[in-house]
């Protein structure tokens, strides 16, 4: 029988339906029964497992960047190191992505897989601390936020340098660097690190450190962010808190910002190792903020130079260690010792710059930027030069920045017009990298636009991570759009 035109259309629409209905049917049936034998191959774990199905599932996919979402085929809150060692055979049994989650500081999201469909291994429950005062030794579990850890070392007497914000992750952050506001004293947190404990491809767990698996050791401090293993527990060396320290705020008008640049230029890298500071341009304040290691007349003494030549309204506050943590972190005591996420949506860049530092355009150009953006923006400069972190050579670990002046985090905070806000970050970003900036930037900063980033984040380390890379995970199980592969190109 002939069908009419319309009789024929309606005839293929219903097969096109047909068609879909068996394509989503099947492919959900295949979803449901993916995700069995992932549950039946997890059944052992004692950890919480949060699914897809689970209601917990939609918020606790959200971490401290808001921009970027992926959906992992499971969350499992491991309870202990065994249960690491069941979600890695799994992984590698059903061929399933795998990472691991600390703080979930990650720019990009790489701590939920960077794609869908991944394993998540969150080490928020492997938060001991235990500290040998007699040895000036810490081990500290890999799923510890910083805030903790500034006030119970602190408590005993000791420090490790890392960053500001309380609630970023341990391994997160030491395993790619960690710089804060004693970092030119006493390095970056990876500088201080003596041992690390992670399970491996294998599912087994292995040491790194100076002798034991020398060459893991090596990647693990400053390219270790899921891409080598997960990572239980990483053993500090401790420095004792200083006595008093002196914490200092520079208010300044942005009219004034090549005249602070140059004593910036002029003085910062010959400013003793007790001084560590950063200089910021937001779209309402022009700061420079620091601590001295000391008492406040000798900060003074020691930051005249500085004042002297630029002139700002200036506070200098004596305090104790924790309370300059505390007050870096522009949260309360309470959000320090118990630190929960501050989300948002935001996007980063970053550049470093050796000396002499930027040029006047180059200073020109960051500040028209962030006066123009339509999205609320910072420029972070940290001052590295003359300090600890300059005194390793690149090759000694994965962190290859060595020989920086200062690092620029380039900020901005994702609301209103958010495409435009992106574009003008992104344009901006390369020409300025290409006019005014060494060619590197801080892989803890990950940015998934950056061109030539195996270059930028890894520098002349990059072929010895990607071998050491291939001889220890050669399946190249952990991986994400940004991790060290197993073969250069
Ligand atoms: C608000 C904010 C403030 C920041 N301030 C600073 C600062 O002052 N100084 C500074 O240096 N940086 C700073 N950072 C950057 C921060 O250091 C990085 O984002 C860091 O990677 C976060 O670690 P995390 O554990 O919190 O994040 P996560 O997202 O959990 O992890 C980051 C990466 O490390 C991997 N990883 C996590 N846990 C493990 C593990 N157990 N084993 C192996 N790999 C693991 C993840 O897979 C991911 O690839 C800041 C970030 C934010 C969002």
């Amino acid at each position: 029988m002939l069908l009419s035109n319309s009789g024929y259309m309606l005839y293929i629409l219903d097969r096109i339906i047909d068609i879909i209905y068996f394509f989503l049917f099947f492919q959900q049936r295949n979803r449901k029964s993916k995700q069995t034998t992932l549950q039946s191959c997890l059944k052992s774990i004692k950890g919480e497992k949060v699914f897809p199905i689970d209601a917990e599932y939609t918020s606790d996919i959200i971490d401290a960047n808001t921009r970027v979402t992926f959906k992992p085929a499971v969350i499992i809150y491991v309870a202990n190191i065994n249960d690491i060692q069941i979600s890695v055979k799994c992984a590698t049994k059903l061929q399933t992505g795998i990472i691991a989650r600390s703080g979930g500081h990650s720019y990009e999201k790489y701590s939920t897989g960077g794609r869908d469909g991944v394993i998540v291994v969150d080490v928020t429950n492997l938060n001991g601390i235990s500290i040998n005062s007699k040895k000036k030794t810490a081990v500290i579990g890999a799923g510890n936020r910083l805030g903790p850890i500034y006030y119970n070392l602190s408590q005993k007497g000791f420090l490790i340098p890392a960053g500001s914000c309380p609630s970023i992750g341990i391994a997160g952050h030491a395993l790619g660097g960690g710089y804060g506001f004693y970092g030119r004293k006493f390095g970056l947190a990876s500088d201080n690190i003596i041992s690390i404990d992670m399970i491996n491809a294998e599912g087994n767990l292995t040491t790194a450190n100076a002798k034991q698996n020398s060459d893991l050791f090596f990647a693990l401090r400053g390219a270790g962010g899921g891409s080598y293993g997960i990572v239980t527990s990483i053993t500090f060396k401790l420095s004792p808190i200083p006595e008093i320290v002196t914490s200092f705020i520079f208010d300044y008008n942005i009219s004034n910002v090549q005249q602070v640049f140059d004593a910036v230029h002029k003085f910062g890298a010959k400013l003793t190792k007790d001084v560590t500071f950063a200089v910021v341009i937001s779209s309402t304040e022009f700061q420079l903020l620091g601590t001295y290691l000391g008492n406040n007349q000798s900060a003074r003494e020691t930051m005249q130079d500085i004042t002297t030549s630029t002139n700002p309204s200036a506070q200098f506050i004596e305090e104790s260690f924790f309370e300059s943590v505390v007050r870096w972190s522009y949260v309360s005591v309470d959000a320090v010792r118990d630190p929960f996420y501050n989300s948002s949506s935001f996007k980063a860049k970053s550049f470093f710059v050796k000396l002499p530092g930027l040029s006047k355009a180059g200073i020109q150009s960051i500040t028209n930027f962030i006066q123009n953006q339509p999205c609320s923006s910072f420029a972070m400069f940290d001052l590295f030069g003359g300090g600890a972190v300059n005194s390793i050579a690149p090759n000694a670990t994965a962190f290859v920045h060595r020989d920086e002046l200062y690092g620029i985090q380039l900020y901005s905070t994702l609301t209103g017009q958010v495409d435009v806000c992106l574009n003008n970050l992104k344009s901006f970003g390369v020409e300025f990298q290409k006019n005014y900036t060494s060619q590197f930037s801080y892989q803890n900063y990950i940015d998934r636009d950056l061109v030539g980033w195996k270059h930028k984040y890894y520098g002349s380390n990059f072929r010895r991570l990607v071998n050491i890379k291939s001889k220890y995970d050669p399946e190249n199980l952990f991986s994400f759009p940004q991790s060290i592969p197993v073969k250069e190109n």
